[in-house]
């Protein structure tokens, strides 16, 4: 995802990221809307949720 706008990325563990051209921090993810700080991608939470979420895909975070 990249915007040409500012954006706040805001990780459900809370750790907030403002971001002033919309770039995505190496290490997050961000799917369908929502985003997930580094350490929670390495914790595999993103994968989790996306698949309870009902997505069937099954990609690895980049
Ligand atoms: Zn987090």
């Amino acid at each position: 995802m990249r915007l040409s706008a500012p954006v706040t990325l805001v990780c459900e563990c809370s750790t907030e990221f403002r971001s002033a051209d919309g770039h995505i921090p190496a290490g997050w993810t961000t799917r369908h809307g929502k985003c997930w700080c580094a350490d929670c991608t390495r914790a595999g939470i993103p994968v989790r949720q996306l698949l309870h979420g009902g997505t069937r895909q099954r990609r690895r975070a980049a």
